[in-house]
């Protein structure tokens, strides 16, 4: 789905990634884990649109919204796949086109205060993607629905607990019908005891194949629904492979380091 080669990225003199390779297939799960300050964000902010690369290139696979309406857009027409490379300039378009093929679901669960659950929902979809609101509510109450919150449509967010507030944040994501799904961490803000909601609400979207990356605390999460779990350290990925094998017999010592501290 997403090709990423040679990432690099300065913020002043803090030079954050340092060349990031990284594959993300249809239907798998990647996570990103590594030590505060390691670039976790910063790659994921950059598969979206939300960061901007100093060099290398983001690739990705012709988006089935473009193919189904057969509507190119000027930087990759419908069917094309579109290429990012960071070190010319970007387009507002290709922007836009790369930030349409996903959604995040951020740390904090961002929603707008002022407005009901059902209305967080269908902002997107109904604002940016033009989806008619008769369609968008329905289909949210069905989102809703499955996370177990459709009594809580027309509450506001402070009448959630965190855990609710942080489903309906994914159920806002997933309104937008997106490709590919990015977690910022998403129960690192949550109260021990309502975290375990967010990640079954998680596993349940890797099980039925959303594809989704994931910047991770969670290595027990990471290890039992992740396909390939990524290792950063210092913007570099240190090591990467399946969970099983690299939490069981981690080949870097700083690796090993990191997962012996946090297990
Ligand atoms: P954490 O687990 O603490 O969230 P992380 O691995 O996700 O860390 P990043 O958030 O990607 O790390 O940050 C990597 C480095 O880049 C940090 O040193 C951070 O201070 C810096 N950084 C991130 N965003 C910005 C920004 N917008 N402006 C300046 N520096 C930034």
């Amino acid at each position: 789905l997403l090709t990423v080669r040679g990432l690099h990225k300065t913020f002043g003199d803090n030079h954050v990634l340092r060349g990031i390779d990284l594959e993300v297939r249809r239907g798998s799960v990647t996570a990103l884990i590594g030590p505060s300050g390691s670039g976790k964000t910063t790659v994921l902010r950059s598969l979206n649109g939300l960061a901007m690369p100093d060099a290398g290139t983001i690739t990705a696979a012709p988006s089935r919204r473009q193919v189904r309406r057969g509507v190119p857009d000027a930087e990759s027409p419908a069917g094309e796949p579109l290429t990012l490379d960071f070190s010319r300039k970007i387009t507002k378009q290709q922007r836009f086109a790369l930030r349409d093929r996903s959604a995040m679901v951020f740390q904090q669960h961002n929603l707008f205060p002022h407005r009901t659950v059902l209305q967080n929902v269908i902002e997107g979809p109904v604002q940016v993607q033009r989806v008619p609101r008769a369609e968008a509510t329905w289909r949210a109450t069905e989102l809703l629905e499955r996370v177990g919150l459709a009594e809580k449509r027309d509450a506001y967010p402070h009448e959630l607990s965190g855990g609710q507030q942080q489903r309906v944040g994914i159920v806002r994501a997933l309104a937008l019908r997106p490709e590919l799904l990015l977690f910022d961490e998403p129960t690192s803000a949550l109260d021990p005891e309502l975290v375990g909601e967010v990640l079954a609400v998680m596993k349940e979207l890797a099980d039925e194949g959303w594809t989704m990356v994931v910047v991770t605390h969670e290595l027990q999460f990471a290890r039992a629904v992740a396909d390939e779990v990524l290792f950063l350290d210092g913007g570099v990925v240190v090591e990467r492979g399946n969970p099983e094998r690299m939490f069981r017999e981690p080949r870097r010592e700083r690796t090993r380091q990191f997962l012996h501290r946090l297990l």
